[in-house]
């Protein structure tokens, strides 16, 4: 199994490499800095070279998206995949099937994907949706911010929420820790409302002791990925000041905020938001310990799914149509609302400006990379058009013409930001900068002993056609899409951590279990070796 990609216009930042022709050697599922001159070759010549996209946040797996699928059947008939000799038959629409999910992202050039909100009692439902997903390596997120039984430990007996954390990821495979709207979450379930600021109180601590004390021991536990942080009041006029002070309070550890551009409204609550986003833009580049994901709203519809259900219950009353609301008892909640954004309508222009403010005005490409929220801001298939956005200032400047005039007035757009973003900054914010963001050294790079994956595109003048249509994607070493067509279906790996916990933290845990939860302790940990094998370990205690 060898590969010489020979004569490409190669992009690999992490090594420094930006657009210098040179050959990509690829053996047994690896980088290589040699293959023999006689090993199968592919003519790459004229084409951009780049590792296979990472998506550091996206929701393709799980209870939420099954009852999405379920809200969507008119999209199902609208998007029919046919069984073929490779692929199996799905569904495409907003949230594909989990069969169709992985051919799209491969078709789309993307190997690697964290699905960003799991309940680790969805752990195993999770886990069998992404054994389903062929084509990507996923890796998932546990979620952890409003679990009644760690709130319980956060109060009583803070010295062991770091081992019950290592202990949670253990039992359910995850990769990393996830908040979503901390506290609040539960809050809003026992009907108290939701939480406006860090300090108000839920069970006895707050949004804040919360925060301090899940990043605290994930920052101690040296996770490959620091928290993941979607912040307190998202989509609330005025909420920068919640995404600051959560930013303070995490101060000096390491933190992911994800999609930021729902975390940047100015103005007062209830009232029109405004642009914030050249602050935080400002706040991020000064404070090397964090990172973010931009959240980018693109026009057109979209499936909004989140563990925060107070957010859907406001989603619900502005559009009136359907609604899903669906609690996991002490863990978490999770709402979904199919959404429309409009380009005329001043709020969703606003936080589609937004999006793009924090894009252009970010000084470091590897700590603000690129997301929609798949599917909550656009689908992962839209990436191509933001990366236009990005990459082609006229295309943009007529967008930009096109959507609400008041909305763009309130951002910088206009203020001569004729920023553009290169292949090279493209390749930081789409593989190296998310895949080192993740902690993931065999992803996001083309060195030697980097997992063979690497997408090859025609360097063409419209970069959206250009990002739609790869003409190879390799996976693993093997030829996965040629000349846009699928040609061969493969599994990929779970990415999971390895993080050793205290075994004494099981029995201060089945206290809580026994308290708190309907089911067993001992029912809880995932074990069927048909979800957790195969896997690939990511050590903690190894910074990238
Ligand atoms: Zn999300």
């Amino acid at each position: 199994m060898t590969l010489r990609i020979a004569g490409g216009r190669v992009y690999d930042p992490a090594n420094g490499v930006a657009g210098e022709v040179r050959d990509v050697c690829l053996s047994d599922g690896k980088v290589v800095e040699e293959v023999p001159t006689d090993a199968p070759r592919i003519d790459a010549r004229g084409m951009v070279v780049m590792p296979g996209g990472v998506d550091i946040h996206a929701h393709i797996a799980g209870p939420k998206v099954n009852a999405a699928r379920r809200l969507s059947p008119e999209e199902h008939r609208g998007d029919v995949v046919e069984r073929s000799a490779i692929m199996r038959s799905g569904t495409g629409g907003m949230v594909p099937s989990t069969f169709v999910t992985g051919y799209r992202y491969a078709l789309l050039g993307y190997t690697t994907v964290v699905e960003a909100a799991t309940p680790p009692l969805a752990a195993r439902h999770v886990l069998a949706e992404l054994r389903d997903t062929p084509m990507i390596d996923a890796a998932f997120l546990v979620l952890l911010g409003n679990n009644v039984a760690l709130f319980d430990l956060i109060r009583r007996d803070p010295a062991r929420v770091r081992d019950a954390i290592a202990w949670w990821l253990e039992a359910t495979g995850g990769y990393g820790v996830k908040l979503v709207n901390p506290g609040g979450v539960e809050r809003w379930k026992r009907g108290e409302g939701n939480v406006s600021s860090l300090d108000d109180e839920v069970v006895g601590v707050t949004p804040r002791q919360v925060i301090e004390a899940i990043a605290g021991a994930v920052h101690e536990l040296e996770l490959p990925h620091p928290t993941h942080v979607h912040c307190n009041n998202l989509g609330v006029a005025g909420n920068w000041r919640t995404t600051l002070d959560t930013l303070h309070t995490m101060e000096g550890r390491r933190a992911h905020l994800a999609h930021l551009q729902f975390h940047a409204y100015g103005g007062k609550p209830g009232g029109r938001p405004r642009s914030r986003a050249p602050e935080l833009a400002e706040y991020l580049g000064a404070h090397p310990e964090f990172s973010a994901d931009v959240g980018q709203v693109m026009f057109g519809d979209a499936m909004t799914m989140t563990a925060d259900a107070p957010v859907s219950e406001r989603l619900r009353d502005i559009t009136g149509g359907k609604w899903v609301n669906a609690d996991t008892e002490v863990e978490t909640g999770c709402g979904i609302v199919p959404f429309t954004y409009r380009e005329k309508n001043y709020v969703h222009a606003l936080q589609w400006g937004i999006g793009l403010e924090l894009f252009l005005l970010s000084p470091d490409p590897w700590r603000l990379v690129l997301s929609t929220d798949h599917p909550n801001g656009g689908s992962f298939l839209s990436y191509p058009r933001l990366i236009r956005l990005l990459m082609d200032r006229d295309f943009r400047n007529e967008q930009l013409r096109r959507a609400n005039k008041k909305a763009i007035q309130r951002t910088v757009l206009l203020d001569d930001l004729d920023r553009e973003y290169t292949l090279e900054e493209i390749a930081i914010v789409t593989r190296a900068g998310p895949a080192r963001l993740l902690g993931l050294r065999d992803k996001g790079h083309l060195g030697a002993g980097a997992d063979a994956d690497v997408t090859l595109y025609d360097d063409r003048a419209d970069r959206e056609e250009m990002f739609a249509t790869p003409r190879y994607v390799i996976k693993g070493g093997r030829v996965v899409v040629r000349d846009g067509e699928l040609v061969e279906a493969l599994a990929g790996d779970l990415l999971r951590v390895g993080v050793p916990h205290d075994p004494d933290i099981e029995d201060v845990l089945r206290d809580r279990f026994e308290e708190r939860y309907t089911v067993q302790f001992d029912s809880y940990p995932v074990t069927e070796p048909w979800l957790l094998e195969p896997a690939r370990r990511v050590a903690a205690g190894s910074p990238a």
